[in-house]
């Protein structure tokens, strides 16, 4: 099972992703397939298809207005309102069907966070706390930081660590986990390379996680930005990873 998430209409990274993740048969999705990036179509016709599950994100919901563009900053707005008019009827549809929290015990999937589905960012052993406190089952994955994070619930709170080995199958513990995948379209950790998991069930068991990053053509991708005409600073930030 790949968990991808934070695509952010980056279709060069998700194909670069897909093309890395030849060793699953099906894929998650964490939410915001669009926003910031220049290819919003394409990405969500290509999650649309390959995605058993696809969540719906802060910047997904923004595009189809269930969400106010008001709570967004000047470039992320400036993109949304962009992102607009480059999807059809059906391509709405798809990200108004979509909901930000997902349960298939023993596992949840959640754009944000259990407290803030759309908007809290699972940073800190208090927010850690608060989506444990809220989990129906065993390992609980989460998107929208845009950073790669592994979360262990232990008897004196949480034990929270961004130091992420890339590409180790990591066996789940018996205690109760979240993971973070990390961004396939904008990454945030200064690794500009696209980020990915891959969770491996028995049956509906989870067993191991293992995160992954795998470069793709950033200038590509920038280039398509600047044809466009989207904000500069949405540019430049892919080639350093923040
Ligand atoms: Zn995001």
């Amino acid at each position: 099972m790949a968990v991808v998430g934070d695509i952010h209409a980056n279709f060069g990274a998700l194909e670069a992703v897909l093309r890395d993740a030849t060793d699953v048969e099906d894929i998650w999705c964490l939410g915001d397939i669009v926003g910031y990036g220049p290819e919003p179509a394409a990405c969500l016709e290509r999650v649309a298809r390959q995605c058993s599950i696809t969540l719906l994100g802060n910047h997904d919901a923004a595009v189809v207005g269930t969400l106010s563009l008001s709570t967004f900053n000047g470039a992320a707005k400036e993109a949304a309102q962009w992102t607009r008019g480059q999807l059809d009827q059906s391509a709405m549809l798809f990200l108004r069907s979509l909901a930000p929290v997902h349960h298939r015990r023993p596992v949840s999937l959640v754009h944000g966070s259990l407290r803030d589905p759309l908007w809290e960012y699972l940073l800190s052993d208090e927010a850690a706390c608060a989506t444990f406190t809220r989990m129906p089952g065993h390992l609980c994955l989460v998107g929208h930081t845009h950073v790669p994070l592994w979360v262990e619930e232990d008897r004196s709170g949480v034990a929270l660590s961004r130091a992420i080995e890339n590409g180790v199958p990591r066996e789940l513990p018996a205690r109760r986990i979240i993971v973070n995948p990390g961004s396939v379209g904008q990454p945030r950790d200064r690794d500009p390379r696209a980020a990915y998991g891959v969770l491996v069930l028995d049956g509906v068991r989870p067993v191991s996680f293992e995160h992954r990053r795998v470069p793709y053509d950033i200038g590509s991708t920038q280039a398509r930005m600047h044809a466009i005409g989207l904000p500069e600073e949405l540019i430049s930030r892919l080639s350093v990873g923040r």
